[in-house]
């Protein structure tokens, strides 16, 4: 296992959000031989499979090594998507090209299309998908790019689909969408509630350090319709129903409210609106919520007492929260409970909405968002659209105030011919998308589809140029983990055959669109401490439109390897805790917003009877494409499944392998069935990661009203036997 190896680099985990920092081996063919974690602030050595075993994508013989771009008259089919093509079928769809012709092709089809809705005086038809699987700095070239070179805010990633309505919240409630605690504060914590995550299978070593607080005491209530693993270590689980979160989570702080369990003088101190609150949740007692969520009323009364008389108590939160067309009055029933019982501002206390991708916080951070620039700043806000216009070299009034389009928005604006070209990094919208059917129609129908990505991924099967990228092992850059700590990728092997930098292919796409950029960005992705070129320089420019890293230079981190933000000068160590005395709000209080009782968009009927809710599982990440190209990995998850309560699947004569038709609205796919005890009733469980089943065939595109995420966590299915 532990083979000799010629050179060690150490760098951090491409996965989840927990942003392990881990040791590459490199043998003397350039290749990892083997990962190993090491003592980065988040994992102190540990690693889960993921981070083990889950590397040698980026040596398949599917990476893409020259740019592809699509033969002339062949159609795109939208219907194939999720076939894997055959080199013959691959030939006939694609011919390789040099980059300065793939590069030509791309830009010029950009230019096209501007050229085109500008002669009629009409908005940018141009959109782009960033990536949370790349760096800091190639999230904000992106931005920059589109924002610059295509005139519009219309850009996007992941993080539409994963906290967009924790953000709307946390926005909204405390003035900011950090966390404001690092995961590694359950260890003060005397309480944690954990509601809609599943950190065993998606923040796996997150989960560590959960059980190990619950070793040595603390109070852990699981929240969550399934009884998944950490159930077995928590004092309660609270097995609610899908979607009931407002009714379960408004009973809570009726019995905070009701029985004086508020802390009168943080609230008095701190917030704001309380008496709106006082009053809402009055009518939400917890025998009248006990029916609507499922959970009795005594559990509801003994649950908000404990974590309100708790010394410290700590939420966190994951996608079981977001992931609803209420997704974001459920963060602002968690926002509540914090303020009005003061377990805010203090080690092991605070919220923490457990990020997904290991950099979604960064590109978040970064500007890969439609209606914010660098550092949250709003593009309504005259005074920093000036201060990017002067950094940018672009001329006064360039960029819009209007925010540009979400993911979903933007799927549905090509759908409907009015975005017509688009540049994809490092996104698979073809299976993450919700109603996919709907998603591969959009992109098919595109005249100009670009596509940034190490596979020919199904999105890339789908573009008119594809361009070969660098993997995570292959450059250096930054990257930012769910708990604010900013983090350094050192490269550590060679890309194969011509496959370049993302960030140099951004720049290279910049010049050709009339961008004066000069960082001279190295194409085979490395970097160095020189501050003053390549992509030090890039996070330079970064560092000065957000105040929250002006103290960490890159220098700094080159030296220091992790630093978590705000970091105001080179002195400053960082602050792992926020919010100690009041919220960057215009007042300096949190808002407290009371949330309304709304049912799921779509709720099961005689004709769909069962409840859907797609997710993650430990072996895959997303939707698959690195780790179904990682040999440990997909063997020991080779393929989809839907997982049935075993009375469940009795119900509807299917025993565990057969094979299961599963329907919604949208469409169908079939899979095998899977027996899993710790469902509820009535109720599948599909993972995402399967381009032969996908998941989001099913999943209704219904959007949260504020955060504009889909409802991947719940739609109404039929299952029978194929
Ligand atoms: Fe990677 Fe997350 Fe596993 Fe850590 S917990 S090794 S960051 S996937």
């Amino acid at each position: 296992f532990a083979k000799p190896s010629l050179k060690q680099v150490d760098s951090v985990c491409p996965f989840c959000g927990v942003g392990c920092q881990l040791r590459y081996h490199v043998d003397e063919n350039d290749r990892i031989a083997h990962v190993e974690g090491i003592a980065g602030p988040a994992n102190e050595g540990r690693l889960c499979v993921k981070g083990r075993f889950g590397f040698d994508y980026a040596h398949s013989p599917e990476r893409l090594t020259r740019p592809l771009v699509r033969r002339a008259g062949v159609a795109k089919d939208p219907l194939a998507v999720g076939r894997r093509l055959t080199p013959d079928e691959l030939r006939a769809q694609f011919r390789e090209a040099s980059w300065d012709e793939a590069l030509d092709l791309a830009a010029a089809g950009f230019q096209r299309a501007l050229q085109a809705t500008a002669a009629r005086g009409r908005a940018s038809p141009v959109a782009g998908f960033g990536s949370a699987k790349g760096t800091n700095e190639e999230a904000y070239l992106f931005q920059k790019l589109v924002r610059s070179a295509f005139g519009t805010h219309n850009v996007d990633h992941c993080t539409r689909l994963c906290h967009a309505s924790s953000v709307a919240a946390l926005m909204e409630g405390l003035g900011s969408a950090v966390v404001t605690n690092p995961l590694r504060d359950v260890a003060h914590a005397d309480f944690v509630l954990l509601i809609g995550a599943n950190p065993a299978q998606n923040h796996p070593v997150g989960a560590t350090w959960i059980k190990n607080a619950v070793k040595r005491g603390t109070r852990l209530v699981l929240a969550d319709p399934r009884r998944t693993e950490l159930a077995r270590h928590a004092w309660k689980h609270l097995g609610f129903q899908p979607g009931s979160d407002v009714a379960l989570l408004n009973a809570l702080l009726h019995v905070i409210v009701a029985e004086g369990l508020t802390d009168p003088a943080y609230i008095a101190a701190h917030t704001r609106d309380f008496e709106l609150i006082r009053e809402h949740v009055a009518a939400f007692t917890p025998e009248a919520m006990a029916p609507v969520c499922g959970i009795d009323a005594a559990t509801l009364r003994e649950v908000a007492r404990a974590y309100a008389t708790a010394k410290n108590a700590m939420i966190l939160w994951g996608m079981g929260v977001s992931q609803h067309t209420h997704g974001t009055d459920n963060a602002r029933c968690l926002i509540a409970l914090a303020l009005v019982t003061g377990q805010i501002g203090r080690p092991g206390t605070g919220l923490h909405p457990l990020r997904g991708q290991n950099n979604v916080q960064g590109a978040s951070d970064a500007g890969l968002i439609p209606m914010v620039l660098p550092d949250y700043a709003r593009v309504g806000d005259g005074a920093a659209r000036g201060k990017a216009e002067a950094l940018w070299g672009l001329p006064a009034g360039t960029l819009g105030s209007e925010p540009g389009l979400t993911v979903v928005e933007i799927v549905d604006a090509a759908h409907r011919g009015e975005i017509t070209a688009m540049l994809v990094q490092g996104e698979n919208p073809a299976m993450s998308d919700p109603d996919a059917t709907h998603a591969r129609e959009a992109l098919a129908g595109l005249r100009h589809l670009v596509v940034i990505d190490i596979f020919l991924t199904e999105t890339a099967t789908l573009a008119d140029v594809v361009l070969p990228a660098t993997a995570w092992p292959e450059k250096t850059g930054s990257v930012t983990n769910t708990d604010r700590c900013v983090q350094l990728g050192r490269k550590a092997v060679g890309a194969p055959g011509e496959a370049r930098a993302d960030a140099w292919i951004t720049e290279q796409l910049a010049q050709r669109l009339g961008l004066a950029w000069r960082y001279g960005v190295a194409p085979d992705g490395s970097g160095s401490a020189d501050a003053t070129q390549g992509i030090a320089a890039v996070y330079e420019e970064m560092r000065a439109l957000m105040p929250s890293i002006r103290g960490l230079s890159w220098p700094r981190l080159w030296r220091e390897g992790a630093v978590t933000y705000p970091v105001a000068d080179e002195a400053d160590p960082g602050q792992p805790v926020v919010f100690t005395d009041g919220f960057p709000t215009a007042d300096g209080r949190g808002r407290l917003v009371p949330a309304a009782l709304t049912p799921p968009a779509e709720t099961p009927d005689p004709q769909f009877p069962l409840v859907l809710i797609t997710g993650r599982q430990l072996e895959h990440w997303h939707t698959g494409s690195m780790t179904r190209r990682a040999t440990v990995l997909d063997a020991i998850e080779p393929g989809p499944v839907v997982s049935l309560h075993p009375q469940t699947a009795a119900r509807l004569g299917l025993r565990a392998g057969a094979a299961a038709r599963v329907a919604s609205r949208r469409g169908v796919i079939t899979l095998p069935v899977r027996f899993d005890d710790a469902l509820p009733a009535d109720t599948a469980f599909i993972p995402f990661a399967y381009r032969e089943a996908a998941a989001n065939v099913l999943t209704n595109p219904a959007l949260d009203p504020v955060g504009k995420i889909a409802e991947l966590k719940y739609c109404a299915v039929d299952v029978r036997p194929e």
